[in-house]
């Protein structure tokens, strides 16, 4: 790939790459060096899965992009091409569990907050072979705690996961599958990946909807799988010592629905085993899939 002319015409008078420890004449660098998705994680990305050689939630995911790239005022690509591109991509890799992981960036540009207009945006994307773990649904999973230290628009789908790549390395540390977020003010937020719920006798908790938090498919589809089973849904935070009532606990998230949740920052939810209504949760969710 040559770089952009753009890129090595302006003040390359005087200018030397190192990549690692070699010195590489700047002409010859691939224009992924300059990506501002690299610099800034300026740019915003989606993850999806199929399941039996359907891609699940598309519609979904393809407007949440449309949203994500207008927050944060990336034009120039047409979410209908994308949505092209991702079933283009899925029906060449003929392999009907996948992982889908895309990101649109803001272009590559010499280093410089602000950005030229005309930039043209990147586009890279992942399929892989997605591997289940029955065992994640059967014996349920541990979560920790952690600080939410993120911005105040989480509800974009930036490339920006310090945050969340911090919580999860605590999580792991800790033991744990996941890290739930606690606010400034002690609430439950989300988990670094994932939708988080609470179950009260037959009422779902879940954090509601605003910009403190990712708009996510799964919480969607588990908020539908919820009312069809004839749960009760209440969307409001709740903070840590309220999980002392609580009956059962679970996860969503794309690349594995959802997971039943049985020990909350060390403390084992009742019996340590998935709770009912969770197992119930897991059965209608899968029949959104096929
Ligand atoms: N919340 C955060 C912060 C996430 O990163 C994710 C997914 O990675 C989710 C929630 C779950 O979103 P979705 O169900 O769309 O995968």
């Amino acid at each position: 790939v040559k770089l952009d002319d753009e890129i090595i015409q302006k003040e390359f008078f005087m200018q030397i790459a190192m990549v690692q420890d070699k010195i590489v004449p700047v002409e010859q660098l691939d224009p992924a060096y300059f990506d501002r998705g690299l610099y800034f994680g300026d740019g915003v990305y989606e993850v999806l899965r199929s399941y039996n050689g359907k891609i699940f939630g598309l519609d979904e995911h393809i407007e949440r992009l449309a949203n994500s790239l207008a927050a944060i005022e990336i034009t120039g690509i047409d979410v209908k091409e994308i949505r092209g591109r991702v079933q283009e991509a899925f029906d060449t890799a003929k392999v009907p569990n996948v992982k889908i992981y895309f990101h649109v960036t803001r272009g590559s540009a010499l280093r410089s907050h602000g950005w030229d207009n005309s930039l043209k945006p990147n586009f890279f994307m992942l399929i892989s072979d997605l591997e289940e773990d029955p065992e994640l649904k059967a014996k349920g999973v541990a979560v920790s705690v952690y600080p939410d230290i993120r911005w105040k628009r989480c509800d974009i789908k930036s490339l920006n996961l310090l945050p969340n790549v911090l919580a999860q390395q605590d999580a792991t540390r800790k033991g744990c599958f996941e890290a739930i977020f606690l606010n400034d003010a002690g609430f439950i937020t989300e988990g670094s990946s994932s939708a988080f719920f609470q179950i009260f006798g037959r009422t779902v908790h879940t954090t509601p909807l605003s910009k403190s938090i990712l708009p996510s498919i799964t919480r969607k589809f588990v908020l539908k799988a919820a009312a069809n089973v004839g749960l009760e849904i209440v969307e409001k935070s709740i903070m840590p010592n309220q999980l002392k009532a609580v009956d059962e606990l679970l996860l969503g998230t794309t690349t594995k629905d959802v997971i039943p949740v049985v020990e909350f920052d060390g403390q084992t939810i009742r019996d340590g085993r998935p709770g009912k209504y969770t197992k119930q949760l897991i059965e209608e969710f899968r029949l959104f899939t096929v």
